[in-house]
């Protein structure tokens, strides 16, 4: 059997699907020629880039299962596929450590303004650092202040535990009722259960220092004008969930009256084209969609993917 890696696979999981017994391509075709290639295959799999919609599924009758390596699964038409009886499989739970791990990153990056730093130093950093010590000296730490999570699923649980890790308080939202507790585990396998608390989600609003978005694609945005105007007074804000989540005009009114201090993006309206006036907004941290950009995250995304496809090719 043939399977298509049209976006690419990571090593692993390409040596696992070989070992047993599949051959693996992983030729990028492009979009306009798949409807007259994908056939040759027995599976496709993709990331965000290649779009398997149901004229493209309709062309390829042979096409028995389509993977997705990591979560959305917008650029698939999975209803469509499905009642074709085709197995459409992806991978949730792989990235979600290492999407936490960004949302910290961006977070010790606002807290020290290090998003303008690494912008300013490069013009101003000839005398006596052009001042910038001085406009970076009201720095703040993490430990001891609330992170407030919209959305406690897996990703908004992986953040908590790092947060729990630096000795910050969790308050969390979702639609379901959560833990009031998650067990950490620290390093030489020491487990300890840390509390957490669920909220409304005003309260996440009003209590948070900071609030770190991680619910699906929503119809409006989560956060707009009249969630901004219950936060907190400086509050920083996270968004590694979808584009969209957020009303970015409205943010950027709420960064420039102060209102929210800095704000990190890793997603955006218009993906791969976010608006300029967040692109070069000083008081935004700004990362490409890398939420799931680690090596270990691609290897868990391609090992899960591999198994997932042998068990729907080999029914
Ligand atoms: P998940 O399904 O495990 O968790 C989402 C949680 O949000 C669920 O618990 C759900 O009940 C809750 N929820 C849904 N609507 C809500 C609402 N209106 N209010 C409160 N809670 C609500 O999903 P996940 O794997 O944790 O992913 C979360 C987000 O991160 C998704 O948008 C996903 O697409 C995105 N993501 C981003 C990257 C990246 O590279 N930045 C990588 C992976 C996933």
């Amino acid at each position: 059997m043939r399977i298509l890696a049209n976006d690419g696979i990571d090593a692993v999981g390409k040596k696992i699907l070989e070992e047993a017994g599949f051959e693996v391509d992983t030729n990028h075709i492009p979009q306009e020629e798949l409807i007259e290639k994908l056939n040759a295959y027995d599976a496709i799999t993709v990331r965000s880039a290649t779009k398997v919609r149901q004229a493209l599924i309709d062309a390829c009758p042979n096409i028995k299962a389509i993977g997705r390596g990591g979560v959305g699964m917008d650029n698939i038409d999975v209803d469509y596929a499905r009642s074709k009886g085709i197995a459409v499989i992806n991978t949730p739970a792989a990235s979600s450590l290492s999407v936490a791990e960004l949302v910290f990153a961006h977070l010790l990056n606002g807290v020290r303004f290090l998003y303008d730093s690494n912008r300013k130093m490069v013009g101003e950093g000839n005398t006596n650092f052009g001042g910038l010590k001085k406009a970076y000296a009201k720095g703040v730490e993490l430990r001891g202040k609330t992170i407030g999570i919209v959305g406690f699923g897996r990703i908004g649980r992986e953040t908590a535990k790092v947060a729990l890790g630096l000795g910050m308080d969790v308050i969390y939202t979702d639609l379901y009722d959560g833990p009031a507790s998650l067990e950490l585990t620290l390093s030489g396998g020491i487990q300890v259960d840390v509390p957490v608390h669920q909220v409304s989600f005003e309260e996440v609003l009003k209590k948070s220092d900071f609030i770190s978005l991680h619910v699906p694609f929503l119809e409006k945005a989560a956060i707009s004008k009249d969630e901004f105007a219950v936060m907190k007074d400086g509050v920083g804000l996270v968004n590694a969930s979808r584009g969209g989540v957020i009303d970015e005009l409205e943010l950027i009114q709420a960064l420039d009256s102060g209102k929210v201090a800095f704000a990190a993006l890793d997603v955006f309206d218009n993906e791969p084209t976010p608006r300029q006036e967040i692109l070069t907004h000083p008081k935004i941290s700004l990362t490409p969609h890398i939420g799931a950009a680690t090596n270990e995250a691609q290897e868990r995304i391609g090992v899960e993917l591999a198994n997932l496809l042998i068990d729907a090719l080999k029914k």
